[in-house]
């Protein structure tokens, strides 16, 4: 049987991967992966592992681009010649210059852009390993990447396909179910704020197919969007974890720093107390004599004349 043959849903109702038609694949995603750009995440969806790294807002150049209103969002999506099976050419395809205008427009309805007027906001995404939805996961890991980057934004972009394999539509499509199936909806959306920003469609479908696809997609979205603020948050509870990890070490140091100092003075002031006490008992002592040389003399005052 050839791969185009065989059967793509188990008999109970299960795909090959063994995931229902609503499980999204095992995702996971990471914030702020890398120290040299402004904000980053590493995306894990399947075999799928995309990278995106922003740096920005920065100054925009060549300067003819500059828009004094609002940043410029230049979003850059690229797969490495090692991430598919087939070695890809490294010039840039017309699919990666189109994945990339659509991965601009649609962080563009997101990003507060007007914060920052006449700069840049760049966003490259690196496909380092592909298995099917790509621009998609690229979508989620670039919108963590921007908030990640502290830039503000009216909400995330959470993305994921829906298609149709052996005439059921399901979500997020692995890269068999891409090539053996019928088609594929490809689905940027926002959920708090509830809009779609990009909307793909590749293959047939019939009209029902085509709104359970987007609402099936949505679904998905919801998924990966609780798993991107998971990763935001756990950035920023490792961050505070830090902080609060050193300000406990200052604090021991400063306790350590007083009790060193509080010895030192008690050290300082017995050793002034000791030398006081031996001064006291030297001048005693002269005193004490002195005083009974007088009153031997006074005692005896004959003496001086007798002994003339
Ligand atoms: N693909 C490939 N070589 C390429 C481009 C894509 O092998 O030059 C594979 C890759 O696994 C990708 C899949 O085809 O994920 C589907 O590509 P599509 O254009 O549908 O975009 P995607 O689904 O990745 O967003």
């Amino acid at each position: 049987m050839t791969e185009s043959e065989r059967k793509l849903i188990n008999p109970d109702g299960t795909r090959l991967d063994g995931r229902s038609k609503t499980d999204i694949r095992e995702t996971s995603i990471e914030a702020g992966v890398s120290s040299r750009a402004d904000g980053s995440a590493l995306i894990k969806m399947g075999n799928n592992i995309i990278l995106a790294v922003v740096h920005g807002p920065r100054e925009l150049h060549p300067k003819h681009l500059v828009n004094p209103n609002k940043a410029v969002i230049r979003c850059t999506y690229r797969m490495a010649t090692f991430s598919v099976g087939d070695r890809k050419r490294p010039a840039p395809s017309r699919r990666e210059r189109e994945i990339s205008k659509v991965m601009t427009e649609s962080l563009e309805s997101v990003v507060l852009t007007h914060l920052y007027p006449r700069s840049a906001i760049d966003v490259f995404v690196q496909v380092l390993q592909a298995d099917g939805g790509t621009r998609c996961a690229a979508l989620s890991a670039a919108s963590v990447a921007v908030a990640d980057a502290g830039i503000p934004m009216r909400d995330l972009i959470a993305g994921c396909a829906a298609g149709i394999i052996e005439d059921q539509v399901v979500v997020d499509l692995a890269d068999y179910e891409d090539k053996e199936g019928t088609g594929d909806v490809p689905l940027g959306y926002a959920p708090s704020v509830d809009e779609v920003s990009l909307l793909q469609m590749d293959g047939n479908f019939t009209k029902e197919q085509l709104l359970e696809s987007v609402e099936l997609a949505k679904e998905g979205c919801r998924q990966v969007y609780l798993i991107q603020r998971e990763a935001l948050k756990k950035k920023y509870s490792d961050i505070r974890e830090e902080v609060a990890e050193e300000i406990v070490e200052e604090a021991i140091e400063l306790k350590e720093n007083i009790e060193e100092d509080q010895a030192d003075i008690t050290d300082f002031m017995e050793e002034e107390e000791e030398e006081e006490e031996e001064d006291f008992i030297d001048y005693g002592d002269d005193d004490e004599e002195d005083d009974e040389k007088v009153v031997d003399d006074l005692l005896e005052p004959t003496t001086f004349f007798e002994e003339e």
